[in-house]
């Protein structure tokens, strides 16, 4: 971490909790996390679309946000099964995750799309966390900085600094995500450091200075201190751990 950036916690619910059991979790978080200061690290949930208008007014002037797991491009239209960003602003959404790679392997998501859907949420005041990370074989063949490169500058053509400022990337290896397997911090950082010099020589240090990138894949309580006291890694995209509030309030005061 580096003082200078923000620790950001976003804990994916993927599609696990009703919206009734929704509501009991972030009731058991807020409480977890009650004395955490929103100065000191920001906190957010991204439960299932159809648990969001229940959840939006729990959150309500608390210190923890609320986030969706996709978002598509069009203002509306006929694309069965999307969600409009105007449609998660009305529920008090403000981060939407883009490109995981679970939407990446099993629903057919392309680096070009993912570069729609983020364009769409900062045009309406949503902010994206990019998701990108290599898979197994990808590694295992060296080609780690190549495919990570490839995603980030796919993921973020065409952004402006402003745009590049409102983002989150979360650097996920999809050999980690859901898996029990976590980078080594020194992998992690590694790949976060490389992201960092691209962004550095597409948008400026100053601005590469302050993008936070988040690391994704098997977090836990008892890995994220080390983790998340690498330099260039900002925070934590939570999977599995998000889903119970101790767990997931102990990642958070990993930071802390
Ligand atoms: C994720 O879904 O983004 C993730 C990192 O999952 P897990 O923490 O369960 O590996």
């Amino acid at each position: 971490m580096n003082p200078n950036r923000k620790p950001i916690i976003a804990g994916n619910w993927k599609m696990y909790k009703t919206a009734a059991e929704a509501v009991a979790l972030v009731n058991e978080l807020k409480r977890a996390v009650a004395d955490v200061k929103e100065s000191s690290v920001e906190i957010v949930v991204c439960p299932p679309f159809t648990a969001l208008a229940a959840v939006g007014p729990v959150l309500a002037n608390s210190n923890v946000k609320l986030g969706a797991q996709n978002v598509h491009w069009e203002k509306e239209g006929a694309f069965t099964g999307e969600i409009a960003p105007a449609m998660l602003k009305e529920h008090g959404v403000r981060y939407a995750i883009v490109g995981h790679s679970e939407r990446r392997q099993f629903f057919g998501e392309t680096d070009a799309g993912v570069n729609k859907r983020a364009k769409a949420a900062l045009a309406n005041g949503l902010r994206p966390i990019v998701c990108v990370g290599e898979m197994l074989a990808e590694r295992e063949a060296g080609q780690t900085s190549a495919v990570v490169a490839s995603q980030v500058r796919g993921c973020l053509a065409g952004f402006t600094q402003d745009e590049m400022l409102a983002t989150v990337i979360a650097y996920e290896p999809v050999w980690a995500i859901g898996t029990g397997k976590t980078a080594t911090p020194e992998q992690a950082q590694e790949v976060h450091a490389l992201i960092r010099k691209l962004l550095g020589e597409w948008f400026g240090g100053d601005v590469a200075s302050q993008v936070r990138i988040q690391y994704g894949g098997s977090v836990k309580p008892g890995n994220a201190s080390a983790l998340l006291g690498q330099p260039d890694i900002d925070g934590a995209l939570v999977g599995g751990a998000s889903l119970k509030a101790a767990d997931f309030a102990g990642i958070i005061r990993g930071v802390l």
